[in-house]
């Protein structure tokens, strides 16, 4: 056995209904003392309700998916103004993703509140967008020095979202399985992470208003993140950051209806993988479980759905080819990805 694993410094803290008093012990643990609390407009209420008594200098809300350039350069500039010594960022991933954009050039540092299932908030990975063009990039400075996690503030994420953050979430797990640096340790917090949200996802669906589904699912999420930094971009992120560029498609929607082809795709190359998963989703093949878990959540299907032009399949499946990570267990041809995003596109079944 040969290989090279990083662990990310980041403490994490679990504390479900109690994220006031986690953050509080967080910002005495930092000796911070003058807040900039960055919340988009839906998660501004719960950010108002858990950073009541800390000492916020700033409360920024102008928050928009996919960090605009603009956007990032007007937080940078407020957080210079009110003199912040850290950010707090209480929100999904858009959110997490202006702090993000403050640390890179400020060098602040975050803690981090999750609303939603996306991750980022594990992952030293930013972006940005200039006249419609995201660029990402890595960088330790923006890796959050502290997460808080409290289910409680997922109860008021719709059932849809949730369900679609969710599988954003399991799409960092079957990703990391056979992403550039897959090893075994993030492997082993993909398919713990996947057990989770197969577990938790479905009694969100049944039971929204009650919080141990939504445990499970954060806890997913946050070992979903873990193996997502950990092994990098698979196939599957490469098809999605493609799609969602060229035809501007909503993030966690775009990764629910993309992965059960890109498993398809890939299992037959990864056996030992595909069994593994097979087993955390709690059925005879990893894609026979996806399946089975995407029907009982009522995920969405498909591309068009989502608002793709039939038009764009050959031009998405050129771009993915060319964008493609080394060392995909199956090869990445263009016949293949066009097939392949095609079916996405359709809502094929993937069995
Ligand atoms: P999002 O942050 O845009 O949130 C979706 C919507 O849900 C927003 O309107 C938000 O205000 C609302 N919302 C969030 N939490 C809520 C709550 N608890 N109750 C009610 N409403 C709530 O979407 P997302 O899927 O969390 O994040 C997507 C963004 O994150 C994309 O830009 C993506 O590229 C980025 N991302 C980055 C990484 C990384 O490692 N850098 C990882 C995953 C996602």
């Amino acid at each position: 056995m040969k290989f090279v694993h990083e662990t990310l410094p980041q403490r994490v803290r679990f504390a479900s209904g109690a994220a006031a008093e986690a953050l509080a012990a967080e910002v005495a643990a930092q000796d911070v003392r003058r807040l900039m609390v960055v919340a988009g407009t839906s998660e501004r209420d719960l950010a108002d309700r858990i950073t009541a008594g800390l000492p916020v200098v700033h409360r920024h809300h102008d928050v928009a998916m996919h960090v605009p350039l603009e956007l990032a350069q007007r937080a940078r500039a407020a957080a210079a103004e009110w003199d912040a010594d850290a950010v707090i960022s209480v929100g999904g991933g858009s959110t997490t993703g202006l702090a993000k954009a403050i640390a890179l050039t400020t060098g602040l540092p975050i803690i981090a509140v999750p609303t939603t299932y996306a991750g980022s908030e594990a992952t030293p990975v930013w972006g940005l967008t200039e006249n419609a063009v995201k660029t990402t990039g890595t960088d330790p400075r923006v890796l959050p020095r502290a997460i808080v996690y409290d289910a409680e503030l997922t109860l008021s994420l719709p059932v849809e979202l949730s369900v679609a953050s969710g599988l954003n979430a399991l799409a960092h797990c079957v990703d990391s399985l056979w992403a550039p640096r897959a090893d075994p340790l993030n492997q082993a917090l993909a398919l713990e992470g996947a057990r989770a949200l197969r577990v938790g996802l479905p009694q969100v669906v049944a039971h929204p208003d009650a919080v141990e589904g939504r445990e499970d699912a954060l806890y997913g999420a946050y070992l979903s993140a873990l193996s997502f930094a950990s092994a990098g971009s698979g196939l599957h992120h490469k098809i999605c950051h493609v799609l969602g560029g060229m035809f501007n498609l909503p993030h966690a929607q775009t990764h629910a209806v993309v992965l059960p082809h890109v498993l398809a795709f890939n299992a037959p190359g990864v056996p030992a993988a595909e069994q593994r998963l097979a087993e955390a989703l709690g059925s005879r093949t990893a894609v026979d479980g996806l399946a089975e878990l995407r029907s009982q959540l009522k995920a969405p299907h498909s591309l068009r759905d989502l608002g793709m032009p039939s038009a764009g399949i050959e031009e998405a499946a050129a771009a993915v080819v060319s964008a493609a990570p080394a060392g995909n267990p199956r090869p990445v041809t263009l016949e293949a990805i066009t097939e392949l995003v095609r079916n996405a596109w359709e809502g094929t079944d993937p069995r």
